[in-house]
């Protein structure tokens, strides 16, 4: 009989997403007339900008045509799509990237589980807590762990905490790590990374010989100048960081599926002999084998949301999502509740009042306020006493929420 990956046993049921439908689902059935508002899952809700719907529908009138088929494309994305993002969205940052570091996928949820395939099974792996799920349960199916204990913490996985005490910036490891996995601007908590704390984390990255796997998926969202885009913004990240983007909350991609990795040519990692071997050549080699690249039509569409047009119409839906979070934050704020985040991200991380817990907090909020969230425990054990809003919504249900939490918890 075959055997299975026995990693995956490790795995704490997928617990989170599964357990709050299950306690929204038994209040609606006993609360039938309730208008029960959801922003708790990290989704979008606005439709695509008009012009990139102009180019996805040219990319199948395209395929329509037998002049203008087209089939496989090359695994790492068109060069027109490519050369884009080079000049539209690295180049106004003062970065300087080469098309062919740029890799093109179905998503950075896929990108950051897919990349450890290039690293060894003996890396030691930093992740923050609380985390985007991704990241810690990917290196246990890879078997870079033992088990969890009663808390959550997997065996042999390096956690960095993150909370209010810490201004949610995790600490450097305290032993040697192998790679470092960062999130900025930051899904739970919301908050952003500075030029020195970027700079900081380089530096380590640097003189330790670990790789820094960056999520940028929602550098979009950052509205305060200073703030860096791009790790490749601080001196020296080309040789340390594999950096991931999405058009996923940039431009309402999350059904269309299109994402990028940026893989500098001279970062590097060693064999087991000690030699040098760059990464880049093994993760073209990695999305040669495994991957048939991104359909047309949908690169043809993230390439729109880069033209003038396309741009201003997704900055658009962009201050629509920010707009909600400064009304869900100024609210909440308003009632005595401490936030933090929904100024750069799309997500207000919340201290649950009078000191509840975070599942506490789930219940009384969907039963007096019937508003639905998430708690921060769901994505660590550090996020236990914390809560997240997502800005997702429409206006009309975040203004309703709102009102709801200030009629219940004051300042209404
Ligand atoms: C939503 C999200 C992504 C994007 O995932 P896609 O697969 O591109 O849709 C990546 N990282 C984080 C932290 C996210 O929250």
């Amino acid at each position: 009989m075959a055997r299975i990956n026995d990693h995956y046993l490790k795995l704490q049921a997928g617990y989170l997403f599964p357990e709050i439908a299950r306690r929204v689902n038994a209040f609606a059935a006993e609360h039938p007339e309730a208008k029960i508002i959801r922003l708790g899952i990290g989704d979008v809700t606005r439709p695509l900008a008009p012009a990139v719907i102009k180019a996805f529908q040219a990319g199948i009138e395209d395929l329509a045509r037998e002049e203008t088929f087209h089939g496989y494309g090359p695994e790492q994305g068109y060069e027109w799509l490519r050369q884009t993002i080079v000049e539209r969205a690295y180049r106004p940052l003062g970065v300087e990237l080469a098309a062919d570091e740029i890799f093109i996928s179905d998503g950075s949820k896929c990108d950051t589980a897919n990349i450890l395939d290039i690293f060894g099974p003996d890396n030691r792996v930093a992740i923050c807590d609380p985390v985007y799920p991704v990241y810690n349960d990917t290196n246990v199916m890879a078997g870079r762990s033992g088990p969890a204990d009663e808390q959550g913490y997997y065996e042999g996985i390096v956690y960095m905490p993150c909370t209010a005490e810490n201004a949610f910036t995790p600490a450097f490891p305290q032993e040697k790590v192998d790679l470092i996995y960062l999130c900025y601007p930051n899904n739970p908590t919301g908050t952003v990374a500075t030029r020195e704390q970027l700079a900081g984390w380089v530096q380590y990255a640097l003189d330790n010989e670990a790789v820094i796997l960056f999520d940028a998926a929602y550098e979009a969202f950052i509205t305060e100048p200073g703030i860096p885009h791009s790790i490749y913004e601080i001196e020296g990240a080309r040789r340390c960081a594999i950096e991931f983007r999405s058009f996923s909350k940039t431009a309402g991609f999350t059904g269309v599926r299109c994402g990028l990795a940026v893989v500098p040519h001279e970062l590097v990692g060693r064999t087991a002999t000690g030699d040098e071997v760059p990464l880049h050549q093994l993760w073209s080699r990695r999305q040669s084998t495994k991957f048939n690249g991104v359909s047309y039509p949908v690169q043809r569409a993230a390439a729109a949301v880069y033209s003038d047009e396309g741009w201003a119409q997704v900055r658009e839906v962009i201050a629509y999502y920010l707009g909600n979070a400064a009304i869900i934050r100024q609210g909440l704020e308003a009632a005595g509740i401490t936030c933090y985040g929904g100024v750069n991200a799309p997500y207000i991380w919340l201290r649950t009042p009078e000191g509840m817990g975070s599942w506490d907090f789930f219940d009384k909020l969907l039963a007096e306020c019937h508003v639905v969230g998430t708690p921060g425990a769901g994505f660590g054990p550090s996020g236990e006493g914390y809560f997240r809003l997502s800005a997702f919504g429409s206006r009309e249900n975040v203004e309703e929420a709102v009102a709801r939490i200030r009629k219940r918890w004051g300042g209404g």
